[in-house]
């Protein structure tokens, strides 16, 4: 098996943070930023030891081709992405650490709301419903069935934790005290559902079903919002298979799922400090990669070579 990256080192450039599974470097352009994505994996808030063999490149690269298909589709929105270009005058040892798994993209200040959108539920949206009828707070239709599809997509966003911390579910009319304001909220709501259904449709012909996904924003000095981060991945979204697709059922696994069903299986569901075992990294390697054949119609290989 290839080794996975899980530290990025460019001595060249300055780091600017570093996330659970990116680093941020500053380029000389005071706008802008190098957004690179280890191998590194996360799963219930905490990093594996050990990393997934190109994930960083796959979860670029996806998100690249959804930041382009995206804004063909939503011709008014705005993203952070700028280039794939590896920043020139690296040095060369630097530039193929970097090849495929790095954006260049526009530095923002990025709102503190994780913005999830839930089309079918499962996960702590099915554990708060059975517990409570409710999902984030709303209320929902009753008698639903595990990884059902909701009557229209909705907006659950949750708080974007420090490092260490857990993010909290809260109710879609309390994100504006996170955000700051009730208009950059609301603009916020709007603009998540209307990705999260550009998207689904699209996946949907492929394939694909996007039970639920997170996406960032992140306002400039003008006050206007951009889309941010990774998106639409196997790392922010639950990525299922049309085919085979059942209420009633938890469906096969097709992306870290995977990796949460192996924590849990083994009692290390947020424990700090886990190795994965070499064939679940292999496979959720080859899962990331079928996901990324999926919806993009070129294999990673082929993707990776241009
Ligand atoms: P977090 O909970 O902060 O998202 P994370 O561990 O998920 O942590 P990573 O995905 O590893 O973080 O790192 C990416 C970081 O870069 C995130 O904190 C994200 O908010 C931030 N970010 C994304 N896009 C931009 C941008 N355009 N400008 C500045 N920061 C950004
Ligand atoms: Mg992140």
């Amino acid at each position: 098996m290839a080794a996975a990256l899980t530290t990025i080192s460019l001595p060249s450039l300055q780091k600017i943070a570093s996330g659970k599974v990116r680093d941020l470097f500053s380029l000389p352009d005071p706008n802008a930023l190098l957004f690179v994505a280890s191998d590194r994996l996360s799963a219930f808030d905490v990093v594996m030891t050990n990393g997934i063999p190109n994930k960083g490149a796959i979860l670029t690269l996806m998100s690249a081709y959804w930041f382009r298909v995206l804004s063909e589709r939503i011709p008014s929105l705005r993203t952070h992405f700028i280039s794939l270009d590896v920043p020139a005058g690296i040095p060369a040892e630097e530039a193929s650490v970097v090849k495929n798994r790095s954006m260049q993209v526009r530095k923002l200040q990025v709102l503190k709301i994780e913005a999830i959108v839930r089309g079918y539920i499962t996960g702590s949206a099915w554990k708060e419903y059975q517990a409570r009828g409710t999902v984030h707070g709303l209320a929902m239709p009753q008698g639903m069935r595990l990884a059902q599809k909701f009557p229209s997509a909705i907006y659950t966003p949750s708080t974007k934790a420090e490092a260490g911390a857990h993010d909290e579910n809260i109710h879609p009319d309390d994100a504006w005290k996170e955000i700051g304001d009730r208009e950059t909220a609301d603009k916020v709501e709007a603009l998540a559902l209307t990705i999260y259904k550009a998207a689904a449709a699209y996946a949907e012909e492929r394939g694909i079903i996007i039970a639920d996904t997170k996406f960032e924003f992140a306002k400039d000095a003008e006050g206007n919002i951009y889309l941010v981060d990774e998106v639409l991945t196997p790392d922010s979204s639950r990525f299922w298979r049309k085919d085979g697709y059942e209420v009633g059922k938890e469906p096969d696994s097709f992306d870290k799922q995977f990796v949460r069903n192996w924590l849990i299986k083994e009692g290390l569901r947020a424990k700090e400090g886990v190795t994965l075992p070499e064939d679940i990294c292999v496979a959720t390697g080859e899962k990331y990669k079928e996901a990324f054949y999926l919806l993009t119609g070129t294999k990673f290989e082929d993707a990776a070579n241009n």
